[in-house]
């Protein structure tokens, strides 16, 4: 089966083709443009390829229930020239294969939970901590959608005592992005993130409020693991610093075995940066299922 990757960033657009097993063959990145001038260049790119299906991870918020008018437009995003885009239906136009549709977050929490270390959990929150916030939900075996989609990288959270810093998010006062992202990391401390590796009290607080957030997680998502990637998480000192404040916070409230084995509860991503693509391909070989 040839099945097509599409990572669709505020950013660039990561392009992959690949197969059901997750092995990718080939791929490309071109930088996000506005849709006239970007999107001929990734319908051509996976028609030259001959792909079956194709699975696409978009930067949202973004329409994500098919039964929805808006389903595979994207939405009311601060990237203006992309606000009403139907990027889903440009490709079923362009390429006349199934086109699976969901969220950049809930397609690399697929991809960890089709071929990643966390294979067969079920219920998997994956968060990404970059330039802004996002988590990926899947319970039961489905990933999570709703009303809209979960937004949980905008949960409001409590500042932590002596963080003067602003928040970095023009709807919040105080939520997790605002306060957590890498760019209010830099406005924060003056520099960017990675220039800060040997600061203990930054990282002290930046785990503070993903300590939040992961209690927060537990409590309602109720998850058997918690994967957190993204840039920020480079910072590998933050785990054990997350483990502890996350037990900390939940007060011994719940008592699951999962929790009791906190290393291997709250981890990082396992697939080298591949786990949208991955996600996106069983996201393509899903839709070709449907639609046999
Ligand atoms: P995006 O979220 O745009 O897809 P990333 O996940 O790479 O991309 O996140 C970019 C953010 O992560 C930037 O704000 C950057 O400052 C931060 N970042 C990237 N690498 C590191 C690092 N090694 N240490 C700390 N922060 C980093
Ligand atoms: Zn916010």
């Amino acid at each position: 089966m040839r099945i097509g990757a599409l990572e669709a960033g505020g950013t660039k657009m990561v392009c992959a083709v690949g197969d059901e097993t997750g092995a990718i063959f080939e791929r490309e990145s071109f930088p996000t443009l506005t849709p006239d001038e970007t999107l001929p260049v990734l319908t051509g790119w996976f028609a030259e390829r001959g792909v079956e299906a194709l699975g696409i991870g978009a930067f949202g918020p973004t329409g994500v229930d098919p039964a929805s008018a808006t389903f595979g437009d994207i939405l009311e995003t601060p990237k203006v020239a992309w606000r009403g885009c139907h990027l889903r239906q440009a490709f079923v136009d362009a390429l006349g294969v199934p086109v699976g549709y969901d969220t950049d977050v809930n397609v690399a929490c697929l991809g960890e939970a089709t071929f990643g270390d966390s294979k067969g959990l079920g219920d998997l929150v994956y968060v990404t901590i970059g330039t802004g916030v996002g988590a990926g939900v899947i319970l039961g075996g489905r990933l999570l959608h709703g009303m809209l989609h979960p937004e949980a990288g905008h949960m409001l959270v409590t500042r932590v005592a002596g963080d003067n810093g602003p928040c970095h998010c023009p709807s919040h006062a105080c939520c997790l992005e605002g306060m957590a992202a890498g760019p209010s990391l830099q406005e924060r401390w003056g520099k960017p993130a990675v220039e800060l590796a040997d600061k203990p009290e930054v990282w002290e607080i930046e785990a503070d409020y993903l300590a939040q957030m992961c209690a927060n997680l537990v409590l309602v998502y109720s998850p058997r693991r918690i994967i957190l990637g993204g840039g920020v998480m480079h910072q590998e000192q933050l785990y054990p610093l997350v483990r502890k404040k996350t037990v900390d916070y939940l007060g011994g409230y719940i008592t699951a075995p999962e929790l009791a084995d906190i290393d291997s509860y709250i981890v990082a991503p396992s697939l080298n940066d591949n786990q949208g693509a991955m996600g996106a391909l069983e996201l393509g070989r899903r839709a070709l299922l449907a639609e046999a």
